[in-house]
């Protein structure tokens, strides 16, 4: 008997089991991984709307080939094409990180500590441009401009952006092609060390937006060395970090004369973000 003559049921159960394998929400993994194949909402994949006519083997056929390949240990993001965060999907490719929801409390920070009206905000290493577009669609009238060294990465952006006016991408390593002045310069620049084990789980994102040189830090170093001259005065630079590296940035930050640091926790409650003023 081929999984295609057995009842959807079956055919679920037996998915469901097989992610739980690598996934601690094995449900949520198989629904949305049965709506990127058939089309169908989500919802559907816990029904048996889904019958087995000759169109629809050819979707079942494809959901296998998905729950196959996340059983490699393919993340769910690079199977479905999409990733959500803050208040939107963003499509996702092998050329950008998968954004994170820990990254999300850059975002919540600078539209919580900023009320004004009309700012400018530039996004350093955007990947899908989460943190400029989410920014951007709250604060229809802010400026931001979001850069990326990946030209892939900068068109897959583009694409997460359609329709918004009010932000554009440039290709540029760090601060090196910009030359106009922001009030907030934000940042989640690659931070893992080099050596760091952990690097190995995630061998399916692009290396370039992980890995931080050798103490992971180079980055964050470069950015914070070079921030000032893109700031207006006392502009603010908000950068994400990893969780043990919250002292060395405040180092950094110090011997390029930034005051008004502050640390603030992910939800997790390890340090993430670091907020300075120029
Ligand atoms: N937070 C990511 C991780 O540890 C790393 C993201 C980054 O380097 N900016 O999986």
């Amino acid at each position: 008997m081929t999984e295609m003559t057995r009842g959807i049921d079956e055919f679920r159960q037996e998915s469901i089991k097989k992610l739980r394998a690598i996934s601690s929400e094995p449900l949520r993994e198989y629904m949305e991984l049965f709506s990127a194949a058939t089309g169908m909402s989500k919802t559907h994949a816990l029904t048996n709307a889904f019958e087995f006519n000759s169109k629809r083997k050819e979707n079942l056929h494809l959901l296998e080939e998905y729950i196959s390949r996340r059983c490699m240990g393919v993340p769910l993001p690079y199977i479905t094409g999409l990733k959500g965060f803050w208040k939107t999907e963003f499509l996702v490719t092998t050329d950008t990180l998968i954004p994170r929801p820990e990254t999300e409390l850059l975002v919540e920070l600078i539209l919580s500590e900023h009320k004004r009206k009309n700012l400018k905000i530039l996004d350093l290493g955007t990947g899908t441009g989460a943190i400029g577009i989410s920014i951007a669609e709250e604060k229809p009238n802010w400026k931001i401009i979001a850069t990326d060294i990946s030209l892939l990465a900068l068109k897959t952006a583009k694409i997460n952006s359609r329709g918004l006016k009010n932000i554009n991408f440039v290709q540029s390593f760090w601060l090196n092609s910009i030359k106009a002045s922001f009030d907030i310069i934000v940042s989640n620049p690659p931070y893992i060390r080099r050596n760091d084990p952990h690097l190995k789980d995630l061998s399916y994102e692009p290396r370039i937006a992980l890995e931080g040189g050798e103490d992971g830090l180079s980055p964050a170093r470069e950015i914070i060395r070079t921030a000032k001259s893109n700031l207006v005065e006392k502009g603010h630079l908000y950068l994400e970090h990893g969780y043990d590296q919250k002292n060395a940035v405040i180092q950094i930050l110090q011997e390029h004369d930034f005051c008004a640091i502050r640390s603030y926790k992910d939800l997790s409650g390890h340090d993430r973000v670091i907020r300075a003023n120029s």
